[in-house]
Parts: structure tokens; sequence; C-alpha cells
């Protein structure tokens, strides 16, 4: 689009994993005829490098539910990220210095995997190299949105270029630290958690066979996710106070200590690349949609990570959400009208409630020294060990599959 001033149906502003996602899942809304503009302030090709990506697609991995693959499957995109995405066939969950131990096993679910674990930048790649602009859809990378306010028509942005978009309906996917919903009087609650996730990968000198370790240890949660043969991608949990400490460390005693907590059952810790840090916090908009606006992704919600759950739930979000739009716009509906996008939000209301209480919960719990909860988390942790039932129902919430279907198309 090379005009000044421009029309379209639905603004996708970020294109991170949320904004990505998205446009995938209104390809039926295009064929009805609407056009679609996708906006970020990186651009979005892939020869760049890496520093220019879009945050979701940084150094990071992301573990993926069997239900996510689902999804990507039927989008047409996990073919092209399946080499790259390394199946989770058991998980371990223990506590540091307690007997309480649990494993989940993708054979008792009667499933091929349990989930799956992807770099953020293969997952990027699969969902940004398919989007070529076409009549139908307008890729602004780079371009950043400074201004935005909601008209009688829909919403109006003003990019950095000085160009202004009308549309009729705009999808704020711009993450979780973006100015501009409190330009429309939408407020953020912030509840910080006091600790920040460090993340890095790390080879070990024994392959992983699939297994993904959550680990309660007295320094936080720890999660070791398998990658490649022998690499982990890990995400270890650390309070405030004690972070700048552990990333001054040289790798060696970092290292060391990494392995004091999590053990043997990875085998010898050999290397650890580079680590990145990021502040936990769990952050709700107050408003999600309103006539002509939804907020998706990091911008709805942003979760703690320790459930691996931020972007999983967003892909459902992103489904539902499109399934009501596809269906407006085959309709000859209005898609901005503020029918639609309620009945997007009142069906994955339910999801988003129990996604979010749990991803809150799972880190007060396995935070807490006191003994009481020490108790509990044992106790907890052993019927589970015990029970299949609790296992399966555990092993659903993790695959992601507790949670209606969105029709896709
Ligand atoms: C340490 C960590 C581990 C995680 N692990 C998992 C996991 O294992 N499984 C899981 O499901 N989830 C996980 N998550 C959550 C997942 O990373 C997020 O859900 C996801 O990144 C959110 O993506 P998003 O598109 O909503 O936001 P973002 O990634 O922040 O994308 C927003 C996009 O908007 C663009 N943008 C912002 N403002 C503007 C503007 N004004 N103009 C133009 N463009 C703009 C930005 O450039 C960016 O590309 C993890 C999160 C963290 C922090």
């Amino acid at each position: 689009m090379s005009t000044d001033n421009s029309k379209v149906d639905i603004t996708i502003l970020g294109a991170g994993m949320a904004g990505a996602s998205l446009v995938h899942f209104l390809a039926p809304a295009r064929a009805a005829g609407l056009s679609i503009a996708l906006i970020d302030r990186q651009p979005l090709s892939w020869d760049k490098d890496d520093s220019d990506r879009p945050p979701s697609f940084d150094g990071r991995a992301t573990a993926l539910s069997w239900g996510t693959r689902q999804i990507l499957e039927e989008l047409g995109i996990w073919n092209s990220i399946a080499p790259y995405a390394c199946s989770i066939d058991h998980i371990q969950v223990s506590d540091e210095g307690r007997f309480g131990q649990a494993q989940l096993h993708a054979n008792e679910q009667n499933t091929e995997a349990l989930g799956y674990i992807i770099e953020n930048h293969r997952l990027g790649h699969g969902l940004l190299s398919g989007l070529s602009a076409s009549d139908s859809l307008h890729v602004m990378a780079p371009n950043s949105v400074e201004t935005v306010r909601m008209t009688a028509e829909g919403a109006e942005l003003i990019l950095d270029d000085g160009r202004t978009l009308t549309t009729t309906l705009l999808i704020m996917a711009d993450g979780g630290r973006s100015p501009l919903p409190r330009q429309l009087g939408i407020e953020q609650s912030r509840k910080d958690y006091g600790a920040q996730a460090l993340v890095t990968q790390v080879k070990c000198e024994k392959p992983h066979d699939h297994w993904a370790y959550e680990r309660f240890s007295s320094d936080g949660p720890i999660a070791f996710l398998p990658l490649n043969k022998d690499e982990y991608a890990v995400v270890w949990t650390l309070s405030d106070d004690e972070v700048d400490d552990v990333l001054a460390l040289a790798d060696d005693v970092l290292i060391e200590r990494l392995q004091a907590r999590i053990g043997y059952r990875v085998g010898k810790i050999s290397a650890m690349g580079e680590r990145l840090t990021y502040p936990l916090a769990l952050v709700k908009s107050s408003e999600q949609v309103r006539r002509s606006l939804v907020l998706l992704g990091n911008a709805a919600h942003s979760l703690h990570p320790v459930a691996g759950q931020g972007f999983n739930l967003t892909l459902r979000d992103a489904a539902v959400l499109a399934e009501h739009l596809n269906r407006a716009a085959m309709q000859g509906q209005d898609v901005g009208s503020l029918e639609v996008l309620e009945a997007y939000l009142q069906q994955q209301s339910a999801d988003q409630r129990n996604t979010i209480a749990a991803s809150d919960l799972l880190p007060r719990i396995f935070g807490s020294k006191a003994p009481a909860v020490a108790f509990l988390r044992d106790a907890g942790l052993l019927s589970m060990a015990a029970a299949p039932v609790a296992r399966r129902l555990f092993a659903r919430h993790a695959m992601g599959l507790g949670h209606t279907a969105a029709k896709l198309g």
C-alpha cells in the first residue's frame, strides 16, 4: 500500500506469535473478499540478522502442546516446522530435596507426544515465511504505529512515516509492553512475581531421549526441555534479588550451580549457550474487546512461563476469534460489530480463566518454602505419581486438550 491514506477491513498490529498466527487463520475471510494489513516495527524478512527479528522470535524455545500441533497441522504450518520440533515423550516433575516425583508418558495418554519444543526463530520462520503480500494482505514492515484512536467507522492509525491507516477492525497484538492500549484508555493490571526467567541452552553428556524435566529447586522452578539430541532449552526462574549475581557468574560456575539444582538425571552438563532474562509478571488488560477492537496475545494476557502456556493459549484465542470473524465475513456481517467480538470472548473466557489460574498457581505452590505448602506439594506429586486418573487430567491440561476446539476454515 503506497497511498498516504488507506483503508482496510482488518488491521493486525504486531507480527509476533499472536499476530502472525492470526493472519493464517483469517484465510477464509480474505477469500470472502476482506483486506488485511499486518504491521510490525521489525522487518519480517528472514534474511536479516537475528537482532532485527520480532521479539517473539528471539533466542528462546517454546513448548507447544499436542493441541497446538493439531491446530498448526490444520493451518498447514506444521509440516514446515516439524523437522525442527523435538517431541516430548516423557515429563518428570520433581522437587529438590523432597520425595515427591511424578512422571507422565505419551504412551499412557495414547498419543504420539505430550508436546514439542521448538526454537522460536524456527517457529517464526514457519509462521512468517509463507505470508506473501497480495491484494488481500498488505504487509507493512518495518513500520511503527505511533498513534491510535477509535472513530465512528472503526479505528485510525498513524504510522511513523506519516501515513494514516483506517480500519474497520483493529486487532492489537503488539505485546505486553506497548503504550498504545493506554492511548485508548485501556489499562493493565500487573502482578509481579519478583522473579526473572533466565533462559539458555545447555549441552549434556547424555542424550535426552525426549524427556522433559520440571524441577522445583531452592532457586525457583527450572524447566529442562529437550531440543537436539543432547541439548536442552532451560528456563530457570530466579528471584529479582539473586538474578544479577547469577548472571555475573562465569559459565563453569553457573553450570555447576545449575547441575546442583537439576541433579544428574540429565547427565553432566558440558556447555551453556547465551543467557537471556525476562522479568516475570502476570499482566492482564482491563478490556479485551470493544466495538472495532480486540487485544490478542500478550497485549491481552501475559503469563508466567513455568507452565509454558502463553503461546498455546494465544493460538486457541486466535483460532476462536478467527472462527467468528470468518463466519461474519462469509455472511457479509460487519467484522467490527461488538456482537461478533463479544461472542469470541465469551467462547474463550473459560479457557483463558483456567489457563491463567493454572499458570499463576504453579509458581506460587512450587516457589513456596513454607513447610505446610511443601507437605501438600509432596502429597500432590506423590498422589499424581500413584493415580493414573490424576496424571491423565494433568497431561490433558499440559497437552492443551482440555478445551473446546475452534472450527478452522
Ligand atoms: C521466558 C519465556 C518462555 C516462554 N515459553 C513459552 C512456552 O514454552 N510455551 C508457550 O506457549 N509460551 C511461552 N511463552 C510465552 C510466549 O513467548 C508469548 O505468548 C508470545 O511471545 C507472545 O507473543 P505476542 O505476539 O503476543 O507478543 P510479542 O512477541 O511481544 O509481539 C508483539 C509484536 O508487536 C510489534 N509491535 C509492538 N508495538 C508496535 C508498534 N507500535 N508498531 C508496530 N509494531 C509494534 C513488536 O515488534 C512485536 O513483533 C514464554 C514467554 C517467556 C517470556
